[in-house]
């Protein structure tokens, strides 16, 4: 139980969860930006407290609660605009269903706290501004955060090598395959910069490989699964709900057949 934290550069901290869900926390000059909640049972914010006395900005990746859960504790909840559009016609309903399935707690939350964050948005923390970049898929309105200061891209569940596209209000595969090619194009100045997931390896396993060569592997995969030359597998993760695994180089995907179009 409880957290871990993790000093990446001066003033950028990852901050994981039991389950190793991962917020990420960016210190400006006047202000810092909490990047996610994590989604443990204790409070986040006293555990921010210990490591910076500035005042805290909170913007969401997506709208899942492994990413949102803590985020009552905040009074301002920074999300994409697509995604409170997506709660406020069902998701929310999906996601305040779906506390036994994560195993927690269930608890409101109020959509009168999201502050709607836009394609072109910047957070100006002071001494520089964090970048969001829209990639629509395992959400529509899900983001990259850009961090010029720590030279890092945060992604949220928006790629990597088990990119989930079966979730209800997840977009299908031609939409993504847009919106990569997008982040591609968007992404090429930062191409040195460090990126970074959701979610931690276990400890002891190697890191997954994350980099924007991971979106061009993911493009080509969406690429493969509409002419239906992709290798998929069966997967069992739900009994209910017939998955399937497919993979190319660094990216990979779980997706349902209806998706595929
Ligand atoms: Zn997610």
């Amino acid at each position: 139980m409880g957290y871990r934290i993790k000093e990446l550069s001066d003033g950028f901290w990852k901050i994981m969860d039991h389950r190793g869900n991962t917020a990420y926390l960016i210190q400006g000059e006047r202000k810092t930006l909490l990047v996610d909640t994590a989604m443990d049972d204790e409070p986040i914010v006293p555990i921010i407290r210990t490591l910076t006395d500035k005042p805290v900005i909170l913007a969401l990746t997506h709208m899942h609660l492994d990413h949102m859960y803590r985020c009552d504790e905040f009074d301002k909840v920074h999300v994409h605009e697509m995604d409170i559009a997506d709660w406020k016609n069902g998701l929310g309903k999906i996601m305040q269903l779906s506390f036994p399935l994560f195993k927690v707690k269930p608890k409101r939350f109020h959509a009168d706290k999201f502050v709607p964050l836009y394609d072109d948005s910047e957070i100006d923390l002071g001494g520089f501004a964090v970048k969001c970049l829209r990639v629509s898929g395992h959400t529509r309105g899900s983001v990259l955060f850009i961090d010029s200061r720590h030279r890092a891209v945060l992604c949220g569940d928006a790629a990597g090598l088990s990119m989930w596209l079966f979730l209800p209000y997840c977009t299908d595969v031609s939409t993504y395959k847009q919106n990569l090619e997008n982040a591609e194009q968007a992404l090429s100045p930062y191409k040195s910069y460090s990126f970074y997931r959701g979610h931690s390896e276990p400890e002891g396993m190697p890191p997954e490989p994350l980099s924007i060569q991971t979106f061009t592997d993911m493009r080509m995969l969406c690429e493969k699964l509409l002419a239906g030359t992709a290798d998929i597998k069966r997967i069992d993760r739900f009994r209910w709900l017939p998955l399937f695994y497919t993979k190319n180089a660094s990216a990979g995907m779980v997706v349902r057949k209806g998706k595929i179009k």
